[in-house]
């Protein structure tokens, strides 16, 4: 058994997905699977889930080759400005990418000499990539490009997860005036806007949404958990195990720094993770791990590879699981960061085991396995 790994229901991202699409009818659904599907393994689960969505969306160009040379056939959208020099390759796996200006289209536009599907990046407010709203001229353009195939448009909001609606409106009115004005020109096929927190939250959704977060059944907000517009299930869990118990007298310091010190006698659990499984190391001192229904804090230092809890009265013995977010909102909150962060961070060193009706499926171990075959 592996010392740490993630365990990923994929019946729970089914859900998800169904009950996203039941408050979004008719919307497509765009499953967004970027960094490695927010760390959970997007192969493994664009290949499950696929049946259930109607389109994918990765970061990098190299995410997207990868899940097509795996055999994914869900159309593919970049969502970030890929090289010009490696569009062909977008050609050649029927990959679709942003247009961010009109320079970098141009470009594109000369290092191809066959059509590119393009979405057309609009930034009415999040600052990030795209035309803006006063340069719908620099967007008809783009017609005499001869090479780029414009076939959507799209936005991005900036605060559609918080409770002041104002700027995701006033984003969403500069989106509709921008498509009202240039539709005549380009005829786009679809358009799309929402992401997680628009498609929940939000009556905005428009012909597709982009689902991230709440694919995996985390919540975009805090806010948006208690308004529970929707039932979403948490689809992975990270554990870890207990491999070395003691007991210390008090003044007893644990880990490097001597941050801790037992004030008192304590029993104390070495767990089998560290920063470099990507349990941050802020969470030194501050963190909350559950073990057999008990919460127990972390003492001193977070290490490279190990790190210790206080399991004081707790009853636990060595090869206990550890449950590594009890409450992943929490624990993200208590290091001034969002569930989003600790999901991606998590490293390619934990392996990745996936179920589907109680069963595993398959296990990813990307650096190696423990057992031969
Ligand atoms: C990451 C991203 C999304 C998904 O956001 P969630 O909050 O995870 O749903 C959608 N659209 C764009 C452009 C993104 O970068």
């Amino acid at each position: 058994m592996n010392e740490s790994y993630v365990e990923i229901d994929i019946d729970k991202i089914i859900e998800n997905i169904q009950n996203i699409k039941r408050i979004n009818p008719n919307s497509m659904y765009c499953a967004v699977l970027k960094a490695n599907g927010y760390g959970l393994g997007a192969f493994k689960i664009a290949e499950q889930v696929e049946e259930y969505i109607d389109y994918i969306a990765v970061a990098r160009l190299n995410e997207a080759i990868s899940l097509r040379k795996a055999g994914i056939k869900k159309p593919i959208l970049v969502l970030g400005a890929v090289y010009f020099k490696d569009v062909s390759k977008c050609i050649k796996y029927d990959i679709d990418i942003p247009i961010i200006d009109l320079e970098y289209a141009k470009k594109i536009n000369d290092s191809i000499d066959e059509k590119v599907n393009v979405h057309l990046a609009l930034d009415t407010g999040m600052g990030r990539i795209g035309f803006r709203d006063y340069e719908e001229d620099k967007i008809r353009e783009l017609k005499n490009l001869e090479n780029i195939n414009v076939i959507s448009a799209f936005t991005h909001f900036s605060t559609a997860d918080e409770a002041d609606t104002s700027y995701t409106e006033m984003q969403n009115d500069k989106f509709i005036k921008i498509i009202n004005d240039i539709n005549n020109a380009f005829n786009l096929e679809f358009v799309h806007i929402a992401n997680s927190a628009a498609a929940i939250k939000h009556n905005i959704n428009r012909d597709m949404i982009r689902v991230g977060i709440s694919t995996y059944g985390i919540y975009p907000s805090d806010l948006l958990k208690e308004e529970n517009n929707v039932e979403l299930k948490q689809c992975f869990s990270f554990k870890s195990r207990v491999i070395f118990i003691k007991e210390v007298e008090a003044g007893t310091s644990i880990s490097y720094g001597r941050t801790f010190t037992a004030d008192k006698p304590m029993k104390i659990a070495t767990l089998s993770i560290g920063y470099a499984d990507g349990y941050i190391r802020a969470f030194s001192n501050l963190g909350e791990v559950l073990i057999n229904g008990k919460l127990c804090k972390v003492v001193g230092r977070v290490c490279m590879d190990q790190m210790m809890v206080d399991v004081t009265g707790v009853d636990v013995n060595i090869d206990d699981e550890v449950i590594i977010y009890p409450d992943i909102y929490k624990e993200a909150a208590k290091i001034d960061t969002i569930p989003y962060e600790l999901m991606t961070s998590i490293n390619l060193r934990v392996p990745r085991i996936y179920k589907k009706s109680g069963k595993i499926i398959s296990i990813d171990n990307y650096i190696g396995e423990i057992y031969e075959d």
